[in-house]
């Protein structure tokens, strides 16, 4: 079917209007939401699996882009002439299925399923290991909390199977303390100190209330592993088969441990278990899509981007915000198929355009965005179109949920970047006029999304979005949720603005003041900034793998407070002060981790 056929008004615009002057021009408003609808729906649903790096799901969710860009007529700018541009992520790779088996006394083995009955998780490490088991009821050690599940059992060179979570029977603050031991990175370094040969952690009743879920390894595989030992996820059944009495007794232990709050561990010595996990520092495949509407004119050699990622959190892990203890698919909705949606509906309005006069235009689908910006990151060091001739990039990130403003009664729309170029700021005002937005504009092109790649190359970036809510990186961002119809208001807004952009004047690149175009050029930490948290510092919601914070011990939930003494209080003084830094310097952060004030050397790279 030819793309054009869904598209009679866009077709005649450009012979009725004045490119500048150009009225809005969408699509007949019905089809044009229609098929935003449509592809939302698609990239949002289970079948995507919220589009994590590494899963099937996002790759079908690439297929489906590319599938579009095609039908759209664009021309694909990827490697082999398609359009995919591929690249690699660091990660976690387990080189063989790991194995895990129970071994009784009878010499009866049971060997179990990885994927089925148990994963490995990356936050532990390599090796292969038979030792006898000990249960070690939540495998937490407090002095404050007079609780100690390691008080009257040996566990050295023996397997520990350890419940998450932590007892809850006691007063709040003695719940409060031990809740600090409950991570996993906690239970792994206690377990260590106690020289467990490895780790099987199970499910606690709460968590496996409807559903034994186990985390699948590429949960944690883009963590930093912080154990040396194996460290595997098992279903509640396995323990059930080690303990006298299956799953009444683990019931029971569990409610004796809360009731009590005292432990209640106690060797399995019916059984031996075998483990062996085999993983190393890796990387996994990820890819941008890449598709071409050229232009014409004096102007068709030079180019504007306009991107968008596709990629979300998959089921969880380290970026989650998610507060249940399982995993679940992070639909990422408003974060980013509403990006995505309103990129590939502005692809296909401007392939049906005949003759367009102006700069060509490469509509890029990025991956890689949620672990880190690495798909702009890849395509800003090995461009498909010169960046020098590269006049702008425009990005579309969480568009999904207009909303309007109170004091003035209009949709608000938020955008970034505008001090980035002369020409941008009376742009938006035009526009948001036109279009009655109420516009929020922010000078600085270094938000935190694709644009800033293009901004830390001198590329003039315009950014827009439409807020935070509450269900922002939480497997509750559906599509049912999402204003199909601002989305398709903004992409009228998107359609002008490219418009413009494809056509005026080369911008100049101007640096915003107390901006840093050093931060991807300059000494990088390797943060995973939690860009939710609306208090003072800079709050981490994790740390990347062999980067300068993961070395020093940084962690997710760390507050960075300072650095050598000067005080950060936003991500903005945070990059500030980072860009006046060399690589090779050793500094000092202050941070805030469980309420109290620390100070960690990091040696910056
Ligand atoms: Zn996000």
């Amino acid at each position: 079917m030819r793309i054009w056929r869904w598209f009679p008004i866009v077709l005649v615009v450009p012979l009725l209007t004045a490119a500048e002057k150009a009225a809005p021009a969408p699509a007949r408003i019905t089809d044009a939401e229609a098929r935003m609808r449509r592809d939302i729906t698609f990239l949002a649903s289970d079948q995507c699996e919220g589009r994590g790096p590494g899963t099937r799901g996002i790759d079908k969710a690439a297929d489906y882009i590319a599938d579009q860009f095609k039908k759209a007529g664009l021309k694909p700018a990827g490697a082999d002439g398609s359009y995919f541009q591929p690249f690699t992520i660091n990660a976690n790779v387990l080189d063989e299925p790991a194995r895990l088996a129970l071994t009784g006394t009878q010499g009866q083995t049971i060997a179990l399923k990885q994927g089925v009955q148990f994963w490995p998780m990356a936050l532990g490490g390599s090796g292969s290991d038979k030792a006898p088991v000990v249960f070690a009821g939540y495998g937490i050690s407090s002095n404050k909390a007079k609780y100690d599940d390691y008080a009257d059992v040996d566990v050295a060179n023996k397997v520990v199977v350890l419940l998450r979570g932590a007892p809850r029977g006691g007063q709040s603050d003695r719940n409060r303390e031990l809740m600090k031991g409950a991570p996993f990175v906690e239970k792994i370094a206690n377990a260590e100190k106690h020289e467990a040969a490895a780790i099987l952690f199970v499910n606690d009743a709460d968590t496996a209330r409807d559903g034994d879920g186990l985390l699948d390894f590429n949960y944690t595989a883009f963590t930093r592993s912080v154990g040396s030992i194996p460290v595997f996820h098992v279903r509640r059944s396995v323990l059930e088969t080690m303990l006298p009495g299956g799953a009444d007794t683990l019931t029971m232990l569990e409610k004796d441990i809360n009731r009590e709050m005292k432990p209640h561990s106690r060797e399995l010595p019916d059984w031996t278990v075998n483990v062996s996990v085999r993983m190393h520092h890796g990387k996994i495949d990820a890819k941008n899509i890449v598709g071409v509407v050229e232009g014409a004119g004096p102007l068709a050699d030079e180019t504007v981007v306009v991107g968008a990622h596709y990629d979300h959190l998959g089921f969880g892990g380290n970026g989650s915000l998610s507060v249940s203890r399982k995993m679940a698919i992070h639909h990422g909705a408003d974060d980013n198929a509403s990006g995505t949606t309103t990129m590939m509906e502005l692809a296909r309005r401007f392939a049906a355009m005949k003759d367009r006069q102006g700069r060509r235009l490469v509509f890029i689908a990025f991956s890689g965005e949620e672990l880190g910006l690495f798909g702009s990151e890849h395509y800003c060091k090995h461009p498909l179109y010169p960046l020098e001739e590269t006049a702008s990039m425009f990005n579309l990130d969480m568009v999904g949920r207009l909303r309007t403003d109170k004091a003035s009664g209009k949709a608000k729309l938020l955008s970034e970047g505008c001090g980035t170029a002369k020409p941008f700021r009376a742009l938006l005002d035009k526009l948001g006029d036109k279009y009655d937005f109420k516009m929020v504009n922010k000078p600085s092109g270094f938000g935190p999304s694709d644009h800033a790649s293009f901004c830390g190359k001198e590329v003039p970036v315009l950014f827009l979005w439409t807020d935070y809510h509450d269900d922002y990186h939480r497997p509750s961002d559906t599509s049912d949720k999402i204003n199909v119809a601002g989305m398709r208001r903004i992409a009228d807004l998107s359609q002008e603005a490219i418009t413009t952009l494809a056509r005026m004047d080369k911008p100049e690149y101007v640096k915003v003041k107390g901006d840093s175009p050093l931060k991807y050029e300059g000494p990088t930490l390797g943060l995973l900034i939690d860009y939710g948290y609306q208090g003072e510092g800079v709050m981490l919601k994790g740390v990347r793998e062999g980067r300068p914070a993961a070395e020093a011990g940084l962690q997710a939930d760390d507050c960075i407070i300072s650095i050598n003494n000067k005080p950060i209080n936003s991500v903005q003084t945070y990059m500030t002060v980072m860009a006046g830094h060399r690589k090779s310097d050793t500094i000092e952060v202050g941070i805030i981790r469980d309420g109290k004030k620390k100070t960690v050397k990091v040696k910056l790279e």
